[in-house]
């Protein structure tokens, strides 16, 4: 394993529970852990020296959302302006079009993760929860399998949730029947999923998570199964999307109760569940979300991209939910530019707000992305940089010319920047982006695979 010693750091935010910030320090990373941090500390032998005195470091984001199968469906000009109904039908009639031509398979979906992978690094995000509920009815085809493949080769972290669609519309829900799957399968997967492949160490490059889709497309019955097999394992959680307007109109409808009731009712308000979007959540019921331990992923682009508005996010934080921060998939975004969403968020909750002090700063938003996405996947060892922690860091650089006149590096991070490629990025110790570029995959390659295998069929 690699030793590196990153240089007379110009400016480190730690995000530790101190939430310090050091200038003119070094961090050495040995064998995938920070081992030490300080003013000229003394290089072990053999170490990769890295000049950081114009770097911005921060620990590597973290993604708590994110579909990466999406990459292969952005931009479409009939889902740009969609509301949720004719864009998950959309989303559905496109995937069935890659299943009918051939097309949906292990290499299509593993070149795809690649590229969201490998986009990820590129913007600094060293681990990603990915929710793959997209199955072809029948035997499940290894397409998480090739998604973690992915994450080995182009040397990302990855939370690999075991998604569903259950309830289609001979069942009463909303998804296509071509692309739903017999609860049983999705359990006898799932199982296989974390036998084979689920790490609980701390420093775990791949995890496996449990995450049905919803309320609207996933059943009472398989939440219930979830929530007892992540039971049965260290380190496996619970995600799901909640409160994106289609499944509050279909719980109450179906059930008689809200999308959080009947998180209640099926044993998930426990502190291993965090939440996707939680955006038209009654207010009085945000308190119950941190009495029970659920964090929230903040995913304010595909939000607005939706149409749905803002999250309420200091409603979150001032209930002490824990907050984390992601893109979702590029089919409601269209990037997994991390960083870019944080300037979103930092702007959009702004509108109608007229007390400043209620507007989120870059610190709040770069804690969300950073140590509030690892809380939600469970992992205290991501999300901070301090002796001890995963060797996963995100450089910045602040030697170009769109940093110039920065009085803090923080909030020119968020609120500035030509873009938003990291100069270094650092995951498990070992360098993967060096001064902008992919090292450990062609960039360009992995494009024109995915592009070829998307055309072909
Ligand atoms: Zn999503």
């Amino acid at each position: 394993m690699p030793t590196t010693v990153l240089r007379h750091v110009a400016h480190l935010a730690t995000f530790d529970h101190a939430d310090r910030e050091l200038v003119d320090v070094d961090v050495v990373c040995v064998d995938g852990w920070i081992t030490a941090i300080g003013a000229e500390l003394p290089v072990p032998d053999g170490a990769e020296v890295i000049d950081a005195s114009e770097l911005l470091v921060l620990p590597g984001l973290i993604n708590a959302h994110q579909h990466l199968y999406q990459v292969g469906l952005r931009a479409i000009p009939e889902l740009e302006r969609a509301l949720i109904g004719p864009w998950l039908g959309g989303l559905g009639s496109r995937c069935v079009d890659w299943w009918e031509s051939g097309r949906l398979g292990p290499e299509l979906i593993g070149a795809l993760a690649a590229c969201g992978l490998a986009e990820s690094l590129l913007g600094g995000v060293t681990t990603t929860a990915d929710q793959h509920y997209l199955h072809p009815a029948g035997p499940t085809l290894p397409l998480i399998e090739a998604t973690i493949d992915a994450a080995r080769v182009v040397g990302s972290r990855l939370h690999a949730g075991r998604g569903s669609l259950t309830l289609g519309r001979e069942q009463g829900g909303s998804a296509d029947p071509r692309l739903v799957q017999d609860p049983e399968e999705v359990l006898r997967h799932a199982t296989e999923l974390i036998e084979r492949f689920h790490d609980p160490a701390p420093g775990a490059r791949i995890r496996v998570d449990l995450s049905p889709c919803g309320v609207h497309v996933d059943g009472a019955a398989l939440f219930e199964a979830f929530a007892e097999l992540a039971a049965a394992h260290v380190g496996v959680r619970l995600h799901t999307h909640l409160y994106e307007a289609v499944d509050t109109a279909f719980s109450h409808g179906r059930y008689g109760i809200s999308p959080w009731e009947f998180l209640v009712r099926h044993g998930w308000a426990q502190d291993r569940t965090w939440l996707a979007h939680v955006v038209d959540i009654p207010l009085a019921e945000i308190p119950e979300l941190a009495a029970a331990g659920v964090a929230v992923a903040h995913l304010p682009a595909p939000d607005l991209r939706m149409g749905w508005g803002c999250a309420p996010l200091r409603e979150f934080l001032d209930a002490g939910v824990t907050v984390g921060f992601g893109t979702t998939g590029s089919a409601s975004n269209d990037g997994a530019n991390l960083l870019g969403d944080l300037r979103l968020a930092a702007l959009v909750h702004r509108t109608g707000e007229q007390d400043p002090e209620r507007w989120p700063t870059a610190r709040e938003l770069l804690a969300m992305a950073t140590r509030g996405s690892a809380a939600c996947l469970g992992r205290p060892e991501l999300g901070r940089v301090e002796v001890g922690a995963a060797a996963d860091l995100s450089c910045w650089d602040l030697g170009t010319v769109d940093r110039v006149g920065q009085a803090d590096p923080l909030i020119g991070l968020v609120l500035a920047g030509l873009s938003d490629r990291a100069h270094t990025v650092i995951c498990a110790g070992e360098v993967v982006v060096r001064h902008g570029q992919l090292i450990t995959a062609d960039e360009r390659e992995l494009a024109r695979r995915a592009n070829s295998l998307l055309r072909s069929g």
